[in-house]
């Protein structure tokens, strides 16, 4: 008989309760698992899956969509906001919405997740696994983790960020967090107790594309974009840190989407991050990156 390797032994079927739902802004939602006795192997940055048939409240719509799309609907991926050494496993999801026009299909599960899921609820997830982790010896690699995110990528990163900080003395990190305004951002208590409680370790820098403002949130609150400038001032030795971006991309549908109508898909956040990085000369093998679609 074979042995199963260790990935298949950590990938497993769970069912869990949700036992808190935290409002963490107007559309994202942590849903806070209890799993009972399972002991949850899980690295920080990991994520599980939840497959949308499950929710009798979503049948209908599953098989609209699997007829409109041609395809049956695969399980959605949602990163761990928990760290392995926290109680409670987390998942914190960002509810997407339908742009009239813009917007092929009306998202499936994340409304679901975000607005209609209560305590006590019962769901059955698929984990644990993931590429978007630190190495064991991070510590004997570098001293600074760079944390570049926006919207829902922080998600890993936080739990990256909570993981380090109790397990990885030596390391100070950088988080750079890109939002549209600052009601949208997620973890913002939590960061700012976490900068407060490490100083020497950690600093946090918000970057607000739709404040006209944002100054008055605080010195650490900058206004636009992430580009190479703040780049350059948050990495001042490019050659020695690991950089951690997380964030929407480019994804097939923007491909497919761009194809039809004769053009380039656009840049997104992952990809105009990863142009600075690379002219800010940051090697390539120091990058991590994660995708959301
Ligand atoms: C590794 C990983 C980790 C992730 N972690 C998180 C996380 O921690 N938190 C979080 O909020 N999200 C996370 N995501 C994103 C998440 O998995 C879902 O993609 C997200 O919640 C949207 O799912 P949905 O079912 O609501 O929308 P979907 O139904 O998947 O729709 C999303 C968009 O895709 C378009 N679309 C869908 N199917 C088609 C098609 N056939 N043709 C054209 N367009 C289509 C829809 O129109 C819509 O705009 C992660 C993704 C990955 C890959």
């Amino acid at each position: 008989m074979t042995q199963p390797d260790a990935t298949s032994r950590r990938i497993k079927e769970l069912e869990v309760m949700v036992a808190d739902v935290v409002v963490e802004a107007p559309d994202t939602t942590t849903l806070v698992l209890f799993t009972g006795n399972d002991r949850l192997e899980y690295k920080a940055g990991h994520f599980l899956t939840v497959d949308p048939h499950q929710f009798e409240a979503l049948e209908r719509f599953t098989s609209f969509l699997e007829d409109l799309k041609g395809k049956r609907e695969p399980p959605r991926a949602y990163s761990m906001s928990s760290a392995p050494h926290e109680r409670y496993l987390a998942v914190t999801v960002k509810e997407e919405r339908y742009v009239s026009g813009t917007t092929k299909f009306p998202p499936l599960l994340s409304p679901l997740l975000t607005k209609r899921t209560t305590r006590g609820m019962k769901l059955v997830v698929t984990g644990f696994t993931g590429p978007y982790t630190l190495p064991p010896d991070i510590s004997s690699r570098t001293d600074r983790i760079v944390h570049v995110c926006a919207g829902s990528g922080s998600v890993p990163n936080f739990s990256m960020l909570k993981f380090a900080l109790a397990n990885h003395p030596t390391l100070r990190h950088t988080f750079v967090y890109s939002n549209k305004m600052w009601a949208d951002v997620i973890f913002r208590d939590e960061l700012e107790r976490l900068a407060l409680a490490h100083p020497d370790r950690l600093t946090v820098v918000h970057s607000l594309t739709r404040e006209e403002n944002p100054g008055v949130f605080g010195p650490a609150v900058r206004k636009g974009r992430i580009g190479l400038a703040l780049l350059r001032e948050m990495i001042p030795q490019p050659e020695d840190c690991y950089v951690y971006v997380c964030g929407p991309g480019i994804s097939k549908f923007d491909v497919d989407a761009a194809r039809e109508a004769g053009t380039e898909p656009q840049p997104r956040f992952l990809e105009s991050v990863l142009a600075d990085l690379k002219a800010l000369g940051v090697p390539k093998e120091r990058i991590k990156r994660e995708f959301y679609g």
